[in-house]
C-alpha cells in the first residue's frame, strides 16, 4: 500500500514538472503583445490546451475516477460552469452542468475554499442543486481551483479562487477516501494555473486582435515601421490613400511598398530619430492627386529601446479644395459685380454728361442699364439663396399647376435671343403631359440656368437642344450641348457649391459655382426630382432632370419645412 502511495506521488511530482515546463515553454502568456511583425502563434494556447486535457485524464487514472469535472466561475452570471476539457462526461451534457455559486457542493467549496467529500448523492441534500442526476454521480469529491500568487521568496501573497474541480465515481464501486481528497487538493493546483494561463493568455490574444480592428478600420491612414524600416502595421485607410491593393505588407520594406518618395523620406527620418514637424504630402493614387497632413513618433518601448515609428496620415484633400474654391469663388464674385457695375457706370456718366443723345439712344443705354441691373440682381439672389439653404431654409416654393409646353417653349425662345453663335431650339416629345404640378417660376430659373450654362460652355456655338418626354408618371427633360464637355472626376462635383471645373477652356469663361448647386436644390428639395450629367471632353454634355408630373405637394411641402 506504502509503495503504491509512493509511486503515485512519484508520478505525481513527475507530472507536476512536466508541467511546469509547459506552463514556462507554451502555456505562459508574452507580457505584452507580440511583435507586430510576427503575427502571433496560436499554438501555445493549443498546447495549454492540450496539457489541460492530459492532466484531467492522468486525474481521472490516478484517483479512478469516472468522471472528472472542471467548472469555472463565471463572474457575469454569478454561476460555476462546466468547461472542457472533462473526462467521461459527454459535452452535450457538459454544457447543461452549471449551478449558481451559492448554492449545491460546487457552490459551497468554491464560497468555503475547503474540500468536499460525499459518499451518496441522490440523498444527500448538499448535491441536489449540482445536477449531480445528470451525470448519475454517486459519490465524489470537490476541490476548490485555486491559484496563488507568490513574491520572490516563493510566500503567497494572493490567492483566488477560480472554479472547483469535481472527481465522481470511484470505479469498481469504490468510495473516494481522505487520502484521494488530498490527492485531488493538490492536482487542483495545477489545473488552475493552466487554466489561468490560458485564461490571460486568451485575453492577450483577443486585446492585440481588438487592438489591431480598431487600427484596421479607423479612418485616418496608420503606418508603424520597424527600425529596420520594414512595416509593421498599415492599415487600410493608409493602404487605400496609397492604392495598395494587396494586404500582404507586413515586414515589406517600405520603398517596395508606399510609392511616394516624400513619405518614404519622412518615414526614414523618423525612425533614424530626426524631430519632424508635421508636414503636408501629396500623394496620387490611381492619377487622382489627394493631400495630406502627415505627422509621426518614435515608438519605445518601456526601458527606451525603439520599437519603431508610427505616422498618421490625414486627408484634407477637401479642406484644401473647399479653400482654394473659396478663393477663386472670392475672384469670380468681385470680377461678376464689377462687369455690371462698370457697364452702369459707364453708361450713366454718359448719359449724364452728353444732352445730345436721340430719344432711341438714350433707350438703348437705358436697356442696357437694365440688363445689368437684372444681372446683378440674379448674382445677388444666387448668393442669398446659397446662404438660406446652408442655413436649411427652403427657398419658399409656390405650387400651382401650369402649361408645360408654354413654359418650355418660352424659355427656348429666351435664351435662342441671347446668342447669334449658336442654334438653341426644343425638342417635345408628343406623350408629354399637358400640365404639370410644380413651382413655375423655379421651373423657369431651372431650365434658364441650364440653357445659359450650355451656351456659356460651348465657346464654339453649336446646336444647344432642350428634349422633353413622358416617362410613367414622371418628365424628364435633357439639356444637350456640343461645348467643352466635363472631366469624368467632376461630374457628380458640379453640382457642388463654388465647384468649378478647373481646366484651361473654362479659366476664360467667368461664373460663381453656384448655379448648378442652386439647380440641384430646385429639382432635388422643391419638386422632388433628381438631376445629374452625362458629359465627354471636347463633345459636349447632357444635363438631365426628371420630375413627378403630380408632385405631391403636401409631401414636398413637408420636405422642404
Ligand atoms: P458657374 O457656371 O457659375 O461656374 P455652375 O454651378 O453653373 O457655376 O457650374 C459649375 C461648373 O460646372 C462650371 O464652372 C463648369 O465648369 C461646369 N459646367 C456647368 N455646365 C456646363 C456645361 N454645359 N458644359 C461644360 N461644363 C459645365
Amino acid at each position: 500500500m506504502t509503495d503504491d502511495r509512493d509511486a503515485l506521488l512519484k508520478r505525481i511530482h513527475d507530472l507536476e514538472s512536466q508541467l511546469a515546463q509547459g506552463n514556462t515553454s507554451s502555456a505562459t502568456p508574452p507580457s505584452s503583445p507580440a511583435s507586430p511583425e510576427t503575427p502571433m502563434e496560436v499554438a501555445p494556447l493549443q498546447d495549454g490546451e492540450s496539457t489541460l486535457r492530459r492532466l484531467v485524464q492522468r486525474i481521472a487514472m490516478i484517483l479512478q475516477a469516472e468522471k472528472i469535472v472542471v467548472m469555472f466561475f463565471d463572474q457575469e452570471q454569478g454561476e460555476l460552469i462546466a468547461i472542457p476539457p472533462s473526462h467521461g462526461v459527454e459535452i452535450e451534457k457538459l454544457n447543461l452542468f452549471r449551478v449558481r455559486a451559492t448554492q449545491g457542493v460546487s457552490g459551497e467549496v468554491f464560497r468555503s475554499g475547503e474540500p468536499l467529500l460525499f459518499h451518496d448523492a441522490p440523498n444527500d441534500n448538499r448535491t441536489k442543486k449540482d445536477l449531480v442526476s445528470l451525470l448519475h454521480v454517486t459519490n465524489g469529491i470537490t476541490v476548490p481551483l485555486i491559484i496563488e500568487k507568490r513574491d520572490e521568496e516563493n510566500r503567497v501573497v494572493e490567492r483566488n479562487t477560480i472554479g472547483v474541480l469535481h472527481a465522481f465515481n470511484k470505479r469498481h464501486g469504490d468510495d473516494f477516501n481522505d487520502e484521494d481528497v488530498r490527492l485531488l487538493e493538490r492536482m487542483a493546483k495545477n489545473v488552475g494555473s493552466i487554466i489561468a494561463n490560458l485564461q490571460l493568455y486568451r485575453e492577450v490574444v483577443e486585446e492585440r486582435e481588438e487592438l489591431l480592428q480598431t487600427f484596421e478600420s479607423i479612418s485616418t491612414g496608420l503606418i508603424l515601421v520597424s527600425p529596420q524600416e520594414k512595416i509593421s502595421q498599415m492599415n487600410s485607410a493608409a493602404r487605400h490613400l496609397f492604392g495598395i491593393e494587396t494586404d500582404d505588407v507586413l515586414g515589406k520594406s517600405i520603398h517596395d511598398i508606399i510609392p511616394s518618395e516624400e513619405v518614404c523620406k519622412f518615414l526614414k527620418d523618423g525612425v533614424n530619430g530626426s524631430a519632424q514637424e508635421i508636414s503636408e504630402v501629396t500623394v496620387m493614387p490611381q492619377g487622382v492627386e489627394r493631400h495630406y497632413t502627415i505627422q509621426g513618433a518614435a515608438v519605445k518601448n518601456e526601458e527606451g529601446k525603439s520599437l519603431g515609428y508610427v505616422t498618421i496620415l490625414n486627408d484634407i484633400t477637401d479642406q484644401k479644395n473647399l479653400d482654394r474654391m473659396k478663393s477663386s469663388f472670392v475672384a469670380m464674385a468681385s470680377h461678376e459685380l464689377r462687369t455690371p457695375l462698370t457697364a452702369i457706370k459707364g453708361f450713366t456718366s454718359t448719359l449724364l454728361m452728353d444732352d445730345d443723345f436721340t430719344r432711341e439712344e438714350q433707350k438703348e443705354f437705358l436697356s442696357i442699364i437694365e440688363q445689368e441691373c437684372d444681372r446683378l440682381r440674379r448674382l445677388i439672389d444666387d448668393l442669398l439663396n446659397t446662404a438660406r439653404i446652408e442655413s436649411g431654409q427652403s427657398l419658399k416654393p409656390d405650387y400651382s399647376r401650369f402649361a408645360l409646353g408654354e413654359m418650355l417653349e418660352k424659355v427656348v425662345m429666351v435664351q435662342r435671343q441671347a446668342s447669334m453663335k449658336h442654334h438653341v431650339f426644343g425638342k417635345f416629345n408628343d406623350n408629354l403631359p399637358e400640365t404639370v404640378i410644380g413651382d413655375k417660376d423655379k421651373f423657369d430659373q431651372i431650365l434658364t440656368n441650364l440653357l445659359n450654362n450650355a451656351i456659356k460652355y460651348s465657346p464654339e456655338g453649336g446646336d444647344v437642344v432642350v428634349h422633353a418626354f413622358r416617362d410613367g408618371d414622371e418628365i424628364e427633360v435633357w439639356v444637350e450641348d456640343q461645348g467643352i464637355g466635363i472631366p469624368a472626376e467632376h461630374l457628380s462635383k458640379v453640382f457642388e457649391k463654388f465647384h468649378r471645373v478647373n481646366n484651361e477652356d473654362n479659366r476664360k469663361i467667368y461664373g460663381t459655382g453656384l448655379g448648378l448647386f442652386l439647380v440641384k436644390h430646385l429639382v432635388e428639395d422643391v419638386h422632388l426630382g433628381r438631376i445629374w450629367v452625362e458629359s465627354e471632353v471636347g463633345k459636349g454634355s447632357f444635363f438631365k432632370f426628371r420630375m413627378p408630373i403630380e408632385l405631391d405637394i403636401e409631401k414636398a411641402k413637408a420636405h422642404n419645412d
